[in-house]
């Protein structure tokens, strides 16, 4: 017991995440079955092995977490203890869910022109990678970066340069990072296919994926409220990226209209492209080999429950929630306050 003891000591070392322990053996994950994997952004609060439960309760198959606070720099004490992972891992095997994707803090610029913003951003996506591979993550999903008034060429090479300097000394095994395409607000990098795949161009020892957000397509002008459209948007992104790659869809609804380039998630059915849009995404032979993850808003109790419901049902398939009826609180985006509060000070001027 006592050299057990001391081994776990050793393994919490702050010095660790330099030199990793080697990858486990691979073995063959429990959650890939072949079949469709629907998952939904999921709480880590209080605990992180709660939001296994709170997803496999909502009626999710796959999940989606942060895996530290979202908005914050985190300094030293997002480190995930052995034991804590030791015991999130048993249970996700428990319940059979994956793939586990874990979306990056929305601080991170790798494209940030200031060294001290960049640096801090490299350290901050080095400490998600480590953290994704203490959970036993499948995806680390990541926005680019925004230019920031500097040339798209040049936002690129920076993201391309600090993705490898994250990722310097990581044995990353079987976890893949992919990059998020953005619903073109603002300066950010990855709205459009062609510059997703100069960054992965750039990185070809990364094998990088990509994640697809249907309400950013949405926003960034293809419309894919029709078979035509979808069938548009999805053959291009063969053509330029390559179907393989893309891993993970978030599946959101939106708000904003087609073209408008403002990023605002909406319940699936509830907002501009639609439900049937959505059956025919979930049912397109190009994306059978992608999991589905909701990024929905919760305005009232329950919304979370429905979404996830309404995806099954949109697959011709009836998925009993087993979880207490409440399932995740109300979560209101601060990108939402944010952006009133501009439009507040605006006014005044
Ligand atoms: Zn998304
Ligand atoms: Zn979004």
């Amino acid at each position: 017991m006592a050299e057990a003891k001391y081994l776990a000591e050793e393994v919490f070392d702050p010095a660790d995440e330099y030199r990793p322990a080697p990858a486990p053996e691979p073995e063959i994950a429990a959650w890939k079955t072949g079949g469709i994997r629907i998952g939904i952004h999921t709480s880590i609060a209080g605990d992180v092995r709660r939001a296994l439960d709170l997803a496999h309760g909502l009626g999710a198959n796959a999940l989606q977490i942060f895996s530290a606070s979202p908005r914050m720099w985190i300094r030293g004490a997002s480190r995930i203890t052995d034991a804590d992972a030791a015991h999130f891992r048993a249970r996700r095997n428990e319940l059979t869910l994956g793939p586990l994707v874990i979306h990056c803090n929305y601080l991170i610029n790798l494209a940030s022109p200031s060294l001290v913003l960049r640096t801090r951003s490299v350290q901050a996506f080095h400490q998600e990678l480590v953290r994704g591979l203490a959970l036993g993550a499948d995806y680390i999903v990541l926005h680019p970066g925004s230019a920031l008034g500097a040339e798209p060429a040049a936002a690129i090479g920076l993201i391309a340069q600090s993705l490898k300097q994250a990722t310097r000394g990581l044995n990353l095994g079987g976890m893949r990072i992919l990059l998020e395409n953005t619903a073109g607000q603002g300066s950010s990098i990855g709205s459009n296919f062609v510059e997703l795949r100069a960054i992965i161009d750039a990185c070809p020892e990364l094998s990088l994926g990509v994640c697809i957000d249907t309400a950013h397509t949405f926003a960034m002008g293809w419309d894919i409220r029709t078979l035509v459209g979808l069938n548009r948007a999805l053959s291009e992104l063969d053509r330029v990226i390559g179907i393989d790659r893309v891993a993970v869809v978030h599946v959101n609804d939106s708000k904003t209209h087609l073209g408008s380039r403002v990023d605002r998630h909406q319940h699936i059915g509830k907002g501009k492209i639609g439900l049937e849009a959505f059956r025919r995404i979930l049912n397109h032979p190009l994306l059978a080999k992608a999991a589905f993850i909701l990024e929905t808003p919760i305005d009232r109790p329950g919304d979370d429950r429905r979404n996830v419901a309404t995806l099954w049902k949109l697959v011709g398939k009836t998925v009993k929630a087993t979880g207490k009826r409440d399932g995740m609180k109300a979560r209101r985006t601060r990108y939402r306050i944010r952006i009133r509060r501009v439009a507040k000070r605006s006014r005044r001027r």
